[in-house]
Formats: C-alpha cells, structure tokens, sequence
C-alpha cells in the first residue's frame, strides 16, 4: 500500500457531537502532523448501557470536517450494515476493531461487504493472542479482492498488562509482521496504554520496532469525552508528542556503530549459546529426579517445592535487574519442560 511513512491516524475514540468533531479535526489539522481523522460511530463496549456511539448520525460529522479541514476521514467497521452506511460518506479508510477481528463470522460478513474496495482497510489484532486468527481475518478480506489491506497493533486482553490496559505482546505483532512482511503495520498506543503517562514510551517503542505509523486517540477536551477519556490527548498535547518521537533510521553505515554492533552481537550470540548449554543441563537433572520419583513411587509434582523456586527467583527480580513478568514467564516455559522430561522418564 502506497501510504505515507510515518502514518499518523489521530482523533476522537467517539463521534460524539458535531462540534467535538470539527473542534477536535481543527485542532488535528492545525499541528499539520495528521494523514487521517479518526473517530468510532458504532462503539463496541463490554458493558451495555455505557455510550455505543453516535451510530449513522454521526457520519455527515466526519465529512464536515474533512470538508473543513481537508483531512481525510476513517471510522470502525463491525458489520455489513455498517460498511454499506459508510458508502455515502465515502471514507477514506477503514479499520476493523479488536472484537471484530476475533470472529471469524463477523469477519466473513464485513469482508463481503467490503469486496473488491480499493480503500486501505485496517484490521486490529484480534482481543485475544492468536496470531492465527489475526491472519485469518486479513486473509478474509483479501480472498474477497480488498487490496490494501493494513494491521494496527492494539495489544491484547487478559495476558496481565500490569500497569496497562491492554499488553503489547509486541513478539506477536513482530511475528504477524513476519507472515505479512507486505502489509502496513502501524501501532495504537492509546489502546494499550490506557491512560495518558505512557503513550510517549510505547509510541517510541513502536517507532524503535520500525512500525509504519501510529493510530492515537485525541479530543478537544479529553476528560468529559464519553469513552476512553483517560486515555485521549488533546490536539496539542498529541502534537507535542509526536514531535518528541524519533523515527531512527533501520541501519547506519558508520563504521564504529558497524563494529561496536558485531562485537555486541558475538557476546550476545555467545551468551544464547551458554544459556541454552545450562538449561540443557537442567533438564537432565530435572530427569534424573524424574528417575529417582519413578523408583521411589513418587509423583512428579511437589507443590511446594515448586512454589519455593517461584518465589526465591522472584525475590531476585530487582538484584537481578529482570522483570517479574519475565521471570515468571521464563521459569513457566522451565517448569513446564520439566515436567515434560520427568513425565517421560518416569513411562520407561
Ligand atoms: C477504537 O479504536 O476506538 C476501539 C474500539 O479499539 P479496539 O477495537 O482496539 O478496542
Ligand atoms: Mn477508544
């Protein structure tokens, strides 16, 4: 797809009046660092009774503001009758929602809809962490002749995102990149943040991990907004923080960077090496443990035993300099290995 690099899509999370989307669009257009004006007319929301957005309403909205501003115009698709609404408007973009892309049904009846279009149409990874199913709903879309097609990285639920809304899981979105090397790839940090403190952080990571643009939520006056008002920026402070990020070139070709990075990668390399010779030995010590349970009757698991490990790596964690959370992941993939090797002897 022949779209900008970086690709800012920026605006409301809800089209919720006329004037809140020409104010917001105005003040978008104004920092001059905006390819399209977002904003959700049908609000898919967990709860009922919270606002479900603006609905049809709200489109002649949109097109009053690319009218005034000149900025083109996208908002979520989830179904048929809302692809055929947009016709009319003639949005520029399109994107597909977390809750959308997680069902293949829904998928099927959008991508029908949408046959044959030559607009860029965006598809969030799906709620849940299933790269299949991500590329399940690109590959939908594309067997019904949509043509640019591109992926926003929105995080994903329920994979405890700690201090954030949603977790970036970024190793899926880098191998949904991977499978899809040609698709436009572009991040929404305020969908993963949650709330404003971090959006400059992940914004940077995405910029860092040679992302295509970013998708973030802005209001002309984010704390009344009707959804997701922790998490929007108004027009100026989007636009201080997209001129506070650094889009690094992908090499260089200075020799002392060239040489400093070879001799970092051998230690790396060397490292990965030593890291995985131990666990190798590990696990032959986590078999002949197996062997002695196995001559002994003695099951495989010990609970307590294992929640002593747990628990004194954990207290390692900021000695270490090492997360938590990657030491509980780190040691879940060794438990489980373990006890795989344990299982195995103890059937001989
Ligand atoms: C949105 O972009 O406003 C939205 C509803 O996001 P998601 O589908 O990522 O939850
Ligand atoms: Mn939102």
């Amino acid at each position: 797809m022949d779209l900008k690099k970086p690709l800012i899509i920026a605006g409301p999370c809800s089209a919720e009046s006329e004037e809140q989307i020409l104010s917001t669009a105005q003040g978008l257009a104004a920092t001059g660092k905006v390819d399209y004006l977002r904003a959700g007319v049908w609000k898919p929301r967990t709860k009922p009774g919270c606002f479900e957005g603006a609905g049809v309403e709200a489109l002649p909205w949109l097109s009053k503001a690319r009218e005034l501003t000149g900025l083109p115009i996208a908002t979520e698709v989830a179904n048929a009758k809302h692809v055929e609404s947009t016709v009319p408007y003639d949005m520029d973009l399109l994107w597909i929602g977390a809750r959308t892309a997680a069902n293949p049904f829904s998928m099927q009846e959008v991508a029908e809809a949408l046959r044959g279009t030559e607009k860029p149409i965006f598809v969030k990874n799906p709620v849940n962490g299933d790269v299949d199913l991500w590329c399940g709903a690109v590959e939908r879309l594309a067997a019904c002749g949509v043509k640019n097609i591109g992926l926003i990285h929105r995080g994903f639920s329920g994979f405890g995102a700690g201090k954030l809304r949603n977790a970036p899981m970024w190793h899926l979105a880098l191998e949904m990149r991977r499978r899809m090397p040609e698709l436009t790839m572009i991040c929404d940090p305020s969908h993963i943040c949650g709330c404003r403190q971090y959006l400059g952080d992940i914004s940077q990571q995405a910029a860092d991990l040679n992302y295509d643009g970013l998708m973030i939520e802005s209001h002309c006056n984010p704390d009344v907004a009707w959804s997701d008002a922790k998490q929007q920026l108004t027009p100026d402070a989007f636009n201080a923080l997209v001129e506070a990020l650094k889009w690094r070139a992908g090499e260089s070709n200075s020799e002392s960077y060239q040489t400093a990075l070879m001799g970092l990668r051998e230690q790396i390399d060397s490292l990965d090496r030593e890291i995985l010779q131990l666990l190798a030995e590990r696990m032959n010590v986590s078999e002949n443990i197996g062997l002695i349970k196995r001559d002994n009757d003695v099951r495989i698991l010990q609970e307590a035993r294992w929640e002593d490990i747990m628990e004194r790596t954990l207290t390692l964690s900021s000695t270490l300099g090492l997360s938590e959370q990657f030491l509980h992941t780190l040691l879940d993939a060794i438990h489980i290995e373990s006890i795989d090797r344990q299982n195995k002897v103890m059937k001989k």
